[in-house]
């Protein structure tokens, strides 16, 4: 699930030049039983299966002292339940040295991994997927995007939805008409000063209209 996402465009690039490394840790490879178990049924009764507290723990465990991790890396829980994912949380993860995310899978996570091991719950909507690897994959993409370097120009970042607090102007590249429809005038016109002012004034347009909840 993680190997063709990381093998692609822009986070294959920042990670062939080393400015961002992922590891991706089975849990499975940190059971103590011969069937590599990593699931039990639900104490009290009920659908399903859950993770077990122990492969949890030590994968992690094991994970912070094969990467030397320090005390205080954010160990992140992928569950529905957390804060909602979203440009300001992508920022503040991004100034982390590094990051641990764990994806549960089933029915979720025996409560105590939320408890005593995640220092942070994070979901990325409110709906239910089968599993914390889209989650992570999403959180890895969005968070890497603001490393320096990964991304080619600082600029497009900036211009980016949500990095001003706005989401982002419109765009269009040729043909200038295309079955009858026109690419605005002031995009042709060559005039620097005009085409900014047109931009920031339909950014600010579009996300009163899209996105009022933006707007303080
Ligand atoms: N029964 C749980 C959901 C389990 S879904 C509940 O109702 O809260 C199985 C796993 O998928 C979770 O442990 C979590 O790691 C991941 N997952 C599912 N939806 C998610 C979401 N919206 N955000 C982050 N992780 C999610």
């Amino acid at each position: 699930m993680f190997s063709s996402p990381l093998d692609e465009g822009i986070l294959a690039r920042a990670i062939k030049d080393n400015v961002i490394q992922i590891f991706v840790h089975n849990i499975r490879d940190y059971t103590n039983n011969p069937h590599r178990t990593v699931d039990d049924y639900p104490f009290g009764g009920g659908p399903g299966m859950l993770m077990k507290p122990e492969p949890i723990f030590e994968a992690v465990q094991n994970v912070a002292i094969e990467h030397s991790l320090d005390n205080r890396t954010p160990k992140i829980l992928m569950t529905p339940q957390g804060r909602t994912f979203n440009h300001e949380i992508a920022q503040e993860l991004s100034g982390n040295k590094e990051l641990v995310l764990i994806c549960g899978r089933y029915e979720g996570v025996d409560d105590r991994v939320r408890q005593y091991l995640a220092t942070d719950e994070i979901s990325v909507g409110d709906y239910v997927l089968s599993g914390g690897e889209l989650p992570a994959m999403t959180i890895i993409d969005a968070v890497s995007r603001l490393i320096p370097g990964t991304v080619g120009s600082k600029e497009s970042i900036e211009n980016d939805s949500f990095y001003n607090g706005n989401l982002q102007f419109p765009q269009f590249t040729r043909p200038v008409t295309y079955r009858g429809m026109e690419v605005p005038k002031v995009l042709l016109s060559g005039n620097h000063k005009d085409i900014q002012i047109w931009r920031e004034e339909q950014s600010c347009l579009r996300t009163r209209k899209q996105r009022p909840d933006l707007i303080d």
